[in-house]
């Protein structure tokens, strides 16, 4: 096929943050791109736009981090933002994937998490510190803690007003309410995509596709099938739109399934959210608090160890704990010590949330739980704090209980200062962790283990890194690092067949 026939020389399909990594590195190669959203504009970016922004990268003390940040010398006092290695950043992936990772992604992802959101800020994303929800202030300074110090400005809708205005300007074409539907393959690999635009069929040719598109998340039927019985009842904390289709497209044509797919990234989150995401919204229906209180079920009980860890190492997995407990519910309460720390997300109008002024009233008012057992949970609770041991939020502070079934580990306070608040949540679904097998270069490969030519992919449905947990912040970096692999390798495979006049 000759080159200057075709639509494209490279469609990118999906419009999230790795998608947009891949546009603008393949345009920046010189490649003419089609970028493919299956959403309304109004909709669109994908789960990267439902994110607060938060990237985990390599940083060696403040000097890394102002190559991201402009800061002042006043706001770098005010800060310790200590430091992030790559030795802890392995450490965390194969600690919370039990060793599962992929040796050469997890490579992939930590050697270049710095210098691919450097080179995101040479084209024009621009970052801050993230001390509001990253740090506590000790001895007046925010200091930092579990790797994350740095986010985008602007959070997700931030992200991917800054990537399609960058995208747009180096003149990528992007199609909204156009999705991609099946990939168009010859003997000589990919061909180009069918695609359907408000009902319309249309197949457009180019030298390579990328897929970006997103996990299965949104699949109920998918969710059961593959997460299995009762994800389908599980909330959809972001896009609508992440129905697995490019995960589909590729296994139809023979790629290799690859990575966790009876598992996922999901949390507490609002008992009373919508089913799938509400931008007005953004990510604020998550609870993410509850290592500064406890948790506990319709029975009245706790059932997990909410200090086990700093709350980027569990909260990803303790949606799943909360949705394997009756109902699918579980109440998060607090005493007035620590309201003032809880994030910001506990302060929105659309909460589920009593208070009362004694133990006795409120589990009378938590709904949907068993009040005389709850009562005595919480007096069991109480009478097992280690009172002697000192609170510190900012490190794992060992401050744990006694002799309980379900231990607390860390930052355990006594509940007896009103008011008490209490908050209901429910399983909120992030990403799905299984999907396609790639090569070092983000090719795509076949059963056979040969990767099928001008096939790339990137972000969620890429399968292999995460496996059981995720450290958090590390979906966007991933999106980023993956996204410009790729989009430069579908460059550089367009354009050389488009030389070679193939
Ligand atoms: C509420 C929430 C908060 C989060 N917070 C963070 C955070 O702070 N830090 C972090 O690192 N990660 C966070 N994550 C995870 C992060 O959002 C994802 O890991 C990452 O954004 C995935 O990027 P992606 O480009 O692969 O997918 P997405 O951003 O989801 O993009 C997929 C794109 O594909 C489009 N699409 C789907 N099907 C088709 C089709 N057939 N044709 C065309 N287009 C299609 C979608 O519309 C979308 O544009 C969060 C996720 C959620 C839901």
């Amino acid at each position: 096929m000759a080159g200057e026939t075709l639509d494209a020389d490279i469609i990118v399909v999906g419009a999230g943050n790795a998608a947009a990594s891949a546009a603008i590195a393949a345009r920046n190669a010189g490649a003419r791109v089609i970028m493919l959203e299956a959403a309304p504009k109004e909709e669109r970016g994908g789960n990267s736009t439902y994110t607060a922004g938060a990237t985990r990268l390599v940083y060696n003390g403040a000097e890394d981090v102002k190559t991201l940040v402009d800061l002042s010398e006043a706001e770098l006092a005010s800060m310790d933002f200590g430091s992030y290695s790559a030795e802890q950043y392995f450490d965390d992936m194969y600690r919370m994937t039990r060793y599962r990772t992929d040796p050469e992604l997890c490579e992939l992802l930590v050697n270049n998490s710095l210098s691919t959101w450097q080179w995101l800020k040479a084209q024009g994303v621009r970052f801050q510190t993230s001390q509001g929800r990253q740090a506590f202030k000790v001895d007046g300074k925010y200091k930092f803690w579990g790797g994350l110090c740095v986010e985008i400005w602007g959070g997700g809708p931030g992200l991917v007003d800054m990537e399609h205005a960058i995208a747009e300007k180096k003149g990528v074409d992007i199609r909204y309410e156009t999705a991609g539907v099946s990939l168009l393959t010859d003997d000589s690999g990919i061909t180009g995509m069918r695609t359907r635009h408000k009902g319309k069929t249309r197949d457009l040719t180019a030298g390579a596709v990328v897929l970006a598109c997103g996990g299965f998340e949104s699949n109920a039927e998918m969710r059961t099938r593959y997460l299995g019985q009762g994800w389908e009842l599980a909330k959809v904390r972001g896009t609508r739109f992440n129905t697995g289709a490019g995960i589909k497209m590729a296994l139809d044509i023979g790629a290799m399934p690859h990575g966790h797919w009876s598992s996922c990234h999901a949390v507490a989150w609002d008992m009373n959210a919508p089913p799938f995401g509400d931008l007005s919204v953004g990510d604020n229906f998550q609870k993410h608090s509850y290592p500064l209180g406890i948790m506990v079920n319709a029975r009245g009980e706790r059932f997990v160890d909410e200090g086990a860890d700093f709350r980027n190492y569990t909260y990803a997995k303790y949606g799943h704990v909360v949705r394997e407990q009756p109902d699918m519910l579980a109440w998060q309460i607090f005493d007035k010590k620590v309201l003032h720390m809880l994030r910001d997300e506990y302060r929105i109008r659309r909460v589920t949330k009593v208070s009362a002024d004694t133990l006795e009233e409120l589990v009378r008012k938590l709904e949907g739980v068993d009040p005389k057992r709850c009562l005595e949970e919480l007096t069991a609770y109480n009478a097992a704090v280690m009172t002697d041991v000192p609170f510190n939020p900012a490190v794992k502070d060992g401050r744990g209980t006694k002799g309980l079934e379900v231990p607390k580990s860390n930052w355990a306070n006594v509940l007896d200062t009103p008011p008490y608040e209490a908050y209901a949540v429910t399983c909120g679904v992030t990403f799905t962790f299984g999907g396609l097998k790639i090569s070092t270069g983000c090719e795509v490969e076949d059963t056979a283990g040969h990767t099928i030519p001008g096939l790339y992919a990137a972000g969620e449905l890429v399968g292999g890194l995460f496996y059981h947990n995720y450290p958090g912040g590390t979906g966007l970096t991933s999106g980023a690092v993956f996204g410009k692999i790729a989009g430069e390798g579908a460059a550089a495979h367009a354009l050389g067949s488009r030389q070679r006049g193939g």
